[in-house]
Order: C-alpha cells, then sequence, then structure tokens
C-alpha cells in the first residue's frame, strides 16, 4: 500500500508527456557498434544461425569484434524444458543457460563462450516487461507492444553491444518472417535501424529457392513473395541470400534483385554444402563480407594482417575435410534416433575428432529398446566404436546396458556421455561387482540398490521446481591416469554439465577395488565426473558433455580418444598410435 502511494505520488508528479521508458542504456553510444540482423524468409531450417555464424567469423578474421544473438519467438524462458525431437538439442552454455542449438554453432564457429546475454525468448522479454510494469518502472503509462515491449528487445540488444565492445552484433531472428510471433521482434529491428541511423543496421534475408523435381529448375516465386512479405513490415533487405539444393541461377537472382531492390551483386547464392565448416570460404568468394563492411562504413576498422594469419589457420583445417583415407563406424544409441538436430554437438564433436585424425567417421545410430544381451552382437557387429550419449527417462536403459557391457567384455572403443556414464557405472555395479539389482532412481524410482541417485543439493531443491546442475565446471583430473594424459596433463579441466543424478559416493571405494577408477570428480565435492577402465582399450564415461565445448580447431579429447582408438581397432595392421598418444599429437590442451 506504502509503495502504490509512493508509485502514485511520483506518478502524479511527472508530466503526462514524457515517457519514462528508454530502450537505451546508461552511457550508450550510437554508432560504436554496429548490427547485422539475419531473418529467414519461405521456410524455417534454413540455415539462419550457420550462414549468421559464417558471416561473424569472417568479420572476427578481420580483427572485429562479433557478438551474436538469437531472439526466438517461444514463449518458454529458456530451451531447458523443450523436448530435443521437436526442436534440435538444447544447448548448455558455460554460465547455465539451457539455449537454441544455434549457440553451439555461434560458438565453435566463432570459439567463443557465449552467455545468456546472447540468448532471449519472447518468454524472457515478456517477464522483464511485466516485472517491470508491477515494479512501477513504468510510472503510470499503459504498456503496450510498441514501445514498451519493443524497447526491451533493443535494450537487450544495446546492452549486448555495450557489454562485449562489439563493433557488429549479429541478430539472428528466430522463425520465419510472417510468423506471429517473431512479428514485434522484426518491428524492433525496424526500430533500431530507424534510431540508430544511417550504415548502422545491415538486414539480410535468407530465403529458399524451390526447385521442383517435376519441373527440373529453380523457381523465384515463394522467395519474391517472402521478401515481399518483409517490406510491407518496413524493412529493406540489403543483402539476400539464396539457399538452394544447387547454386542459385543469374536468372534466378535477377529476377529476385529486381523484385526486392537488392542491387544484383548483394543477390547471393547458397547452396547446399556437405560441411558446415566450408560455407566461409564460399561466402567469402563471394564477397558478402565486403559487401556487409561497405555497407556499415566499417572498412576502416579491419585489420588485413589479423586476416591473413587467421585465414591461412582455417584454410589449414577446412583443406583436410574431405580428405580422409581411413573410416570407422561409431555406434550412437538414443531415442531422438529420427532427428539428428537432437545430436547436433555430438555429430560435430565426431566431425572435429575425425578431421583431427585424418579419418571419416560414419554414425550407425542404434535404438536401443529392444537390444538385449542375446541380440548385441548382431547390432554392434559393424562398428568400431560406440557411444551412449545423455538421456532422461528409462524407454531403451536395458538396451544400452546391454551394449555397454558388450563394448567392456569385447574391448570395444566406449564413450559414455552423462547418461551413458550413468549406465556404465550400472552396468560395470551388475557385471562386475555382483550388485545384480544395481540401478538408476531415474529408471526405476523402486529400485532397493540404487547405485545412481539424485544429487544431495538437487534433493533440497526438489520442491521448489528441482533444478538440474547447469552450466560449466571444473573437474579435477587424477595424475596419471588416461582422462589425465587425453587432457594434456591438466589437473583441472572445464566441461559442462546437465545433470540431476549422480553416482552414490558410499559405492565408490567398491568400484574402484573391482577395477573402475574415477578420474574426474568436483573439486570439493564426492561428485564423480569422470570413470575409466584401465584394461580396456577406451572404455571412459563422464558426466559432463564434452561435445558442448568441442571446437573445430580444438576437437574433445574424449572424442578425439574414442576416434583413435576405434581407428586402431579397425586397421589393426597398420600400426596407428594409441588413444592418448593420438590425442597428444593433435594438439597441447589448452584449457
Ligand atoms: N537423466 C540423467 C540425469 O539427470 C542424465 C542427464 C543427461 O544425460 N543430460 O542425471
Amino acid at each position: 500500500m506504502a509503495k502504490d502511494n509512493e508509485l502514485l505520488a511520483s506518478v502524479s508528479d511527472a508530466s503526462i508527456e514524457s515517457e519514462f521508458f528508454s530502450p537505451f542504456p546508461p552511457g550508450y553510444k550510437k554508432g560504436k557498434t554496429k548490427y547485422c540482423v539475419v531473418v529467414g524468409t519461405v521456410m524455417s531450417g534454413l540455415g539462419k544461425g550457420i550462414f549468421s555464424s559464417c558471416l561473424a567469423k569472417l568479420m572476427q578474421d578481420k580483427g572485429l569484434k562479433v557478438a551474436p544473438i538469437k531472439l526466438e519467438g517461444y514463449l518458454n524462458i529458456d530451451s531447458g524444458t523443450l523436448n530435443p525431437f521437436r526442436h534440435g538439442e538444447v544447448f548448455v552454455l558455460d554460465d547455465g543457460m539451457e539455449c537454441d542449438m544455434d549457440l553451439g554453432t555461434y560458438e565453435r564457429m566463432l570459439d567463443l563462450d557465449l552467455t545468456k546475454d546472447n540468448f532471449t525468448t519472447s518468454g524472457q522479454i515478456f517477464s522483464t516487461v511485466l516485472n517491470k510494469e508491477r515494479h512501477g518502472d513504468y510510472l503510470g503509462r499503459d504498456v503496450q507492444m510498441i514501445p514498451h515491449v519493443t524497447g526491451e528487445v533493443k535494450l537487450k540488444l544495446r546492452t549486448l553491444a555495450q557489454k562485449s565492445g562489439a563493433d557488429i552484433v549479429f541478430v539472428e531472428i528466430g522463425g520465419t518472417v510472417g510468423d506471429l510471433e517473431n512479428a514485434y521482434f522484426i518491428e524492433a529491428m525496424r526500430e533500431l535501424a530507424y534510431e540508430e541511423g544511417q550504415n548502422s543496421c545491415c538486414f539480410v534475408a535468407l530465403t529458399y529457392i524451390l526447385e521442383p523435381k517435376t519441373l527440373g529448375e529453380q523457381k523465384s516465386k515463394a522467395a519474391q513473395l517472402g521478401i515481399k512479405q518483409l517490406l510491407q513490415l518496413g524493412i529493406q533487405p540489403e543483402i539476400i541470400a539464396c539457399r538452394a539444393t544447387s547454386p542459385v541461377s543469374e536468372k534466378v537472382r535477377q529476377k529476385i534483385s529486381l523484385y526486392s531492390n537488392v542491387p544484383f551483386e548483394r543477390v547471393f547464392s547458397m547452396s547446399d554444402s556437405p560441411s558446415i565448416y566450408t560455407i566461409p570460404a564460399g561466402l567469402r568468394d563471394s564477397g558478402i563480407d565486403f559487401g556487409v563492411l561497405r555497407l556499415l562504413k566499417i572498412e576502416d576498422r579491419i585489420d588485413l594482417r589479423h586476416e591473413r594469419k587467421a585465414w591461412a589457420k582455417w584454410c589449414d583445417f577446412t583443406d583436410r575435410i574431405g580428405t580422409a583415407k581411413r573410416e570407422v563406424v561409431i555406434g550412437v544409441t538414443g531415442k531422438y534416433t529420427t532427428v539428428r538436430d537432437s545430436y547436433a554437438s555430438i555429430i560435430n564433436a565426431l566431425e572435429h575428432a575425425g578431421i583431427a585424425l585424418g579419418c571419416n567417421v560414419k554414425i550407425k545410430w542404434i535404438e536401443t529398446s529392444s537390444v538385449n544381451d542375446a541380440n548385441v552382437a548382431g547390432e554392434l557387429s559393424d562398428v568400431d566404436g560406440i557411444i551412449v550419449p545423455g538421456g532422461f527417462g528409462t524407454r531403451g536403459a536395458e538396451g544400452k546396458i546391454a551394449c555397454i557391457k558388450f563394448a567392456r567384455e569385447h574391448r570395444l572403443p566406449y564413450l559414455g556421455l552423462c547418461f551413458g556414464f550413468q549406465m556404465a557405472v550400472i552396468e560395470f555395479a551388475r557385471n562386475v561387482c555382483g550388485l545384480k539389482n544395481a540401478n538408476s532412481t531415474e529408471v526405476d524410482p523402486r529400485s532397493t540398490l540404487p547405485v545412481i541417485d539424485v544429487l544431495p543439493e538437487q534433493k533440497k531443491i526438489e520442491g521448489l521446481g528441482g533444478n538440474m546442475r547447469l552450466g560449466g565446471r571444473d573437474v579435477e583430473i587424477k595424475p596419471d591416469t588416461i582422462a589425465w594424459e587425453l587432457f594434456g596433463k591438466a589437473s583441472s579441466v572445464r566441461l559442462r554439465f546437465r545433470h540431476r543424478y549422480e553416482v552414490i559416493p558410499s559405492y565408490i571405494e567398491q568400484f574402484e577395488k573391482a577395477g573402475m577408477i574415477f578420474s574426474g570428480k568436483a573439486p570439493n565435492h564426492p561428485i564423480m565426473q569422470i570413470l575409466e577402465l584401465p584394461s580396456h582399450p577406451f572404455f571412459i564415461g563422464t558426466q559432463a558433455h564434452p561435445c558442448l565445448t568441442s571446437r573445430p580447431l580444438r576437437p574433445s579429447p574424449p572424442f578425439a580418444g574414442l576416434v583413435a582408438a576405434a581407428l586402431q581397432k579397425r586397421f589393426p595392421a597398420d600400426n596407428l598410435p594409441d588413444p592418448v598418444k593420438a590425442v597428444q599429437k593433435i594438439y597441447t590442451y589448452n584449457p
């Protein structure tokens, strides 16, 4: 009540003409940061994130500071509750933010650790606006989509610009132009461009060129209509990138140019590419990077010497793509096997490891619901290594345990990630330590022998919504173990986590006596984070998700180790180095 009175008093003091909300953070200077806004037309799933990250990479190579941000139209506050089957994997940032998989693309392409400042959803925007309203921050004004909600979006972008000191903020708008969900984001971008002034924002429309099999030629109508929709929203794109299966013909590009007021030389073709890591070269060849620089009038900020060096390093990496002489098959068990996006980071981490080791990694997806001890040998007969990735719930758990048992007994290289780490502990407890009923309370809540249970710290907060242990954590590495060798003999490494369950500490001694080594643990807590079997060619499990921090030029050591072990197994006559030596040869680990 007292607060309400204060509020009313301040309202009556204020002029009814003034606006109390400013979309500018204090001290913001226009012109320092430019904005490159990427929107999609025709359909979603065109790879806006890939395009935007590749363009950002070219700018970063030129010595410019870049900061990406993805704006998601959905009302969820973060991506933590989203089903990866529908929406692709949940990517976890070092600060614990659960976000869209595109953030993974940005981290990998730019070799940056991003934060919650690089990701927002409508849920976050609206919740901030509503909190401000309850707090009385709008001082008697009716809270509106414009200026308050669009203002909040602009404020978010400018705050990122200011905090990061970026030369260019890359804004990726989720969804497609014409969606109700992202319409206010697009309006906010129109306002941003107007307020920031000429040459401060560059709009890139990513569109799709259809090529119906029955016609055998490229058709531009859908693209034209999509761009028209954008024009109707008051946005004139400066650049159009045409996605298509094959290179977009000059005729089609000319049509699009005429229809959208975009000069022909700024209508680019972007056809399918076998690896996303070769896309920057394609964009560079087309001159899109200098197109953006000229539009933003920041050619004078670039450092060409920096670019020469960065580009040479990148080309050393991309030159190796597609030149592998050997191939291995890695089996990946998982229930979301129909949607590759749900395992994007694992696929990337395997690709990084393969490129570094000069081998092609083929993935065999294994649905484990019907796998058991009797048929597992057949299921795994053609794989050279196996990954049991992260997962939740009970489906397929016994099949995964059967795969792990087979891998352990038949010296098949194994990497267990999070759930796969927990399943490896259960398998070992059951089949090596004789704890026949060992299980996880996640799989069997009434288990009489839970060796995996909810973390005590999570138990305490369970009633409050039960959050997970999320984000980057330091992992203490035990000297003279395989993990220690793989991580370049570092005493501590930083990995990312997303889990609720852990190994019950009272069993650790028993497991270690039977030959399992816990080579990584949380500092100051008995939380086991890496396990290994020294008597096996390669058997590693980790409670973390090392795939989230694998980078093109710095493959994740456990992944590289797995691929190296698979290579050794597949080509016994080739005298290949063991996993530890192979990983050490790739690079000196740089935590
Ligand atoms: N479901 C397990 C847990 O919550 C594993 C989580 C995961 O694999 N990300 O601990």
